[in-house]
C-alpha cells in the first residue's frame, strides 16, 4: 500500500518517522497508511519555513498581494469542498453535511483575513517629544500550529489563514487521526501559487512530531488548539524557550435554562448544543442546569427530543449522531458513563452502543443523558468530548452562578430566558470566554474565541486575530 506523504518546502516526502494508519471510525476499515515527520523531518520543516519566510519575495509581498492570494486559496477551497468534506468525513466520523458547511467555514476564514491584511493601518502614537512615532507590526517568523481531530478543517484554515496573512510561515502538524484536511490544505496553497515553504505540513505522532515542532529553535511562536494537558505541557516549553503561545483547549461549559425561558427554542438548543459532532466539541453545553421549578418536565422533553435523534452512518442523509472520532475515544467515553453510574447517576438514555446491525463495525454511542450526579461528579468535572450530558437542578441565580463557575474550564456558556436583565447578570457572572444568549453554538469568525482558566490563553479570530501572530514595532524618527 502507498504511503501518503507530507509537505515540506512544497516537495512531498515520506520523511524518516514512523508510518501510521489512519482508519474510518464509521466502518472501521484502513483509510490509508500516512508517513510519520521525525525530528530531522521536522527540523527541515522549520528551515524551509524560516527560509521562505526570509525570501524578499515573500517578506515585501504587498498587503493587497498577500490578500489576493488568500482569496485563491478560498476559491480553491470552495471548488473543493467536496473532497475536503469525504477527505474529513473519512477520519474523524463526522456528518458530511457538517463536513460540508465546516469546508464552507475554512474558505470564510481565509477571506476574512485577506480583507483584513489588506486593509488594517498601523498606528501613529500621540508624540512626548520632538519624534514622530511609529507602531507597526511584524510577522514572528515561523509558526509552529497544531490541531486536534474534532474540526480540522475549521480549526487549520483559522490559524493558517490569520498566521500567513500576518506574514508569517507556517509548520502545520494536523492529529494523527486526521491528517488529510491539512495535507489537502497544503496542496490547494502550492496551486493557489504561494511560494513553497510558506505553509508546510508534518504528519506524525503529538509525542514525536509535534513535540520537535515545539522544541526547534527556529519557531518563534506555538499555535495550538487541542486538550488542556497538552496545552500545559506545550505552554511550559514555550515559557523555557520564551516564545509566545495561543491554546484553544478544552471545556465543560454550562448551559442554563431559567423557568421564564422559551422552552420550545431551549429544547432545542440543548439538544442541539450537547449531541451536535457527537458532543466531540470543545464548546459542547455538556453541563445543563435547569431552573428547579421546571426540572422534571423541561428533562421529560429534553429526553424525548433525544429519543428521536438518528443515529446513522456519516453519508447517509438524515443520519443526525455520527460515530465517535475513534475506537479508542469511544472506550474513554464509556469509561465516564462507567463512572457517572458508579457516583450514583440516573441514565435516562442511552449510556451504551447502538444496536442496529449496520453500526456495529463503526465507533458509535448513543446520546446519553446522566441525572442525579452533583457538579463534583467525574463526568461534571472532566471534558468527555462524547454524546453525554449531565443534568443539574438550581435554585436562583446565587446557586446557578456558584454551579456554573464550579468547574476549572471557561470556554462556552448557554443561557435561556426572557428577561434580558437577568441574561446580562448572568452573562456577566460566568467566567466563560463567549456566552450565548437564547441561541447556542453560533460561531463567527469576526469575533474573538478562546477560553477562561484552564480552557485557555488568548484569542484567535475576530479583527484582532491577526496580531496573536505578529509583535508590535515601535519606530521613532526624530524631527529636531
Ligand atoms: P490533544 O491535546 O491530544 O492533541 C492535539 C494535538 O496536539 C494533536 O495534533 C496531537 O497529536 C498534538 N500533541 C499531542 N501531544 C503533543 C506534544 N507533547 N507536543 C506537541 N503536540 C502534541 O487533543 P485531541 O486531538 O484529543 O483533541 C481534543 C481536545 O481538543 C479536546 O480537549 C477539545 O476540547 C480540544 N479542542 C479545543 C478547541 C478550542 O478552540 N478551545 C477546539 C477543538 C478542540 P496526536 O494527534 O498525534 O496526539
Amino acid at each position: 500500500m502507498d504511503i501518503q506523504p507530507f509537505l515540506i518546502g512544497g516537495e512531498w516526502v515520506q520523511g524518516t518517522g514512523s508510518a501510521f494508519d489512519s482508519t474510518n471510525p464509521a466502518n472501521g476499515k484502513l483509510n490509508k497508511r500516512v508517513a510519520g515527520a521525525s525530528a530531522a523531518d521536522v527540523d527541515q520543516a522549520v528551515r524551509n519555513a524560516h527560509r521562505a519566510q526570509r525570501d524578499p519575495k515573500w517578506r515585501n509581498t504587498l498587503p493587497h498581494e498577500r490578500a489576493r492570494l488568500l482569496h485563491r486559496v478560498a476559491d480553491l477551497i470552495v471548488e473543493r469542498g467536496d473532497l475536503l468534506a469525504n477527505v474529513q468525513m473519512r477520519e474523524n466520523g463526522k456528518l458530511f453535511s457538517e463536513c460540508r458547511t465546516q469546508a464552507a467555514a475554512a474558505a470564510g476564514a481565509f477571506r476574512y483575513f485577506a480583507g483584513i491584511v489588506e486593509t488594517m493601518v498601523s498606528e501613529v502614537a500621540p508624540s512626548r517629544g520632538p519624534h514622530v512615532a511609529n507602531v507597526i507590526y511584524e510577522p514572528f517568523g515561523v509558526v509552529a500550529a497544531i490541531t486536534p481531530w474534532n474540526s480540522p478543517l475549521t480549526l487549520e484554515a483559522q490559524k493558517v489563514a490569520a498566521a500567513i496573512a500576518a506574514g508569517n510561515a507556517v509548520v502545520l502538524k494536523p492529529s494523527e487521526f486526521t491528517p488529510g484536511p491539512a495535507l489537502e490544505l497544503g496542496r490547494i496553497f502550492l496551486d493557489a501559487g504561494f511560494p513553497p515553504g510558506i505553509l508546510n505540513v508534518v504528519t506524525g505522532l503529538g509525542g514525536e512530531t509535534g513535540l520537535a515542532l515545539v522544541q526547534h529553535p527556529d519557531v518563534r511562536m506555538i499555535s495550538f488548539t487541542g486538550g488542556t494537558a497538552t496545552g500545559r505541557a506545550i505552554g511550559r516549553i514555550a515559557a523555557e524557550r520564551l516564545v509566545p503561545v495561543a491554546l484553544e483547549l478544552g471545556g465543560k461549559s454550562p448551559h442554563i435554562v431559567f423557568a421564564d425561558a422559551d422552552l420550545d427554542a431551549a429544547v432545542d438548543g440543548v439538544v442541539s448544543g450537547i449531541f451536535t459532532s457527537s458532543g466531540q466539541s470543545c464548546i459542547a453545553g455538556s453541563r445543563l442546569f435547569v431552573e428547579r421549578e421546571i426540572y422534571d418536565d423541561f428533562l421529560a422533553r429534553v429526553v424525548e427530543r433525544t429519543r428521536a435523534l438518528k443515529v446513522g452512518l456519516p453519508d447517509v442523509a438524515g443520519s443526525q449522531i455520527a460515530p465517535l472520532s475513534s475506537f479508542v475515544h469511544r472506550e474513554r467515553v464509556e469509561s465516564y458513563v462507567k463512572s457517572a453510574r458508579e457516583d450514583g447517576g440516573t441514565i435516562l438514555i442511552g449510556g451504551k452502543r447502538p444496536d442496529a446491525p449496520e453500526l456495529q463495525a463503526g465507533a458509535f454511542y448513543e446520546p446519553t443523558i446522566i441525572a442525579g450526579l452533583t457538579n463534583a461528579a467525574k463526568a461534571c468535572r472532566d471534558e468527555i468530548f462524547g454524546p453525554v450530558l449531565c443534568v443539574l437542578p438550581f435554585d436562583g441565580e446565587d446557586d446557578l452562578v456558584e454551579q456554573a463557575n464550579g468547574t476549572t474550564f471557561g470556554l462556552g456558556c448557554g443561557i435561556w430566558t426572557e428577561s434580558y436583565k437577568k441574561a446580562w447578570r448572568v452573562a456577566r457572572a460566568i467566567e466563560s470566554g463567549t456566552v450565548w444568549i437564547n441561541t447556542y453554538k453560533e460561531l463567527s469568525v469576526a469575533v474573538p474565541f478562546g477560553g477562561f482558566k484552564d480552557s485557555g490563553v488568548g484569542r484567535e479570530k475576530g479583527y484582532y486575530g491577526i496580531r496573536v501572530y505578529q509583535e508590535p514595532k515601535t519606530i521613532l524618527w526624530g524631527m529636531k
